[in-house]
């Protein structure tokens, strides 16, 4: 199971990684800010009409890609009255919304107990992708292993990657080779016509050279521990 914050985060993400593990696996998504306002400047839509069109563009990736999945309806950042500014500054996190996401994440995954959950490392630190990914660290029970992914675009060149990691204690980093599929993701990320532009495909292309070190393309995730299963299971390297 992988959770995202908003709409694109996942394919942006660990989009590669999710087109490998459909193969053997069942993989299932989880968005849970589907009511939005951000988008580019050519789509300037209403709250309802936008927050449809983003959903419509996360199923069409999903269909794309062969893999279930759903988008939830908590209202992101903008729409809670946050500016761009605040919901990157490291404002404290609303309980509620916390819970919320809590609830929502562990209801999504309670008819079929995922072996692993992925969850954004908040890299950026924007408010939403943390709420994702500290309502799973608080409520892990029926999540099933827990293993985080770098955000991306936010990932792109940033230095603290690995101290983010280690201060939620998954400091072991774990590669996905992406090379077979990296130009099918970077095709997919065409979908979301609101939210993205080549300079993001740019960025997502750029961060998985990066990282491979010379072995084609890859995605990153982080682990508090190794293991057997973690490499079988999650294809890493
Ligand atoms: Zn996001």
């Amino acid at each position: 199971m992988c959770v995202g914050a908003h709409p694109d985060d996942l394919a942006l993400s660990i989009g590669g990684s999710i087109l490998l593990w459909r193969k053997s696996a069942a993989v299932r998504l989880l968005t849970l800010f589907g009511r939005s306002r951000w988008c580019l400047p050519r789509y300037r839509h209403g709250v309802s009409e936008l927050s449809r069109e983003r959903a419509a563009e996360e199923d069409r990736w999903r269909s794309a890609a062969r893999v279930g999945g759903a988008v939830g309806d908590l209202p992101d950042s903008i729409c809670r009255g946050l500016s761009a500014k605040e919901e990157v500054a490291g404002r404290r996190v609303e309980p509620a919304l916390l819970a919320a996401a809590a609830e929502a994440i562990a209801a999504f995954a309670r008819p079929f107990r995922p072996d692993f959950t992925v969850l954004p490392l908040a890299l950026g630190r924007h408010i939403d992708h943390i709420i994702v990914r500290d309502a799973g660290i608080a409520s892990p029970r029926g999540l099933g292993r827990l293993v985080f992914y770098e955000d991306l675009p936010y990932a792109w060149r940033r230095p603290d990657i690995q101290r983010t990691a280690r201060v939620i204690g998954a400091s072991l980093p774990v590669t996905v080779n992406v090379s077979r599929v990296l130009e099918r993701k970077l095709a997919l990320l065409s979908l979301y016509r609101s939210q993205l532009t080549f300079a993001h495909r740019w960025k997502v292309r750029a961060h998985a050279v990066d990282i491979a070190a010379g072995r084609g393309a890859a995605e990153r995730l982080w682990s508090a521990r190794d293991g057997h299963k973690l490499t079988v299971n999650l294809g890493c390297d």
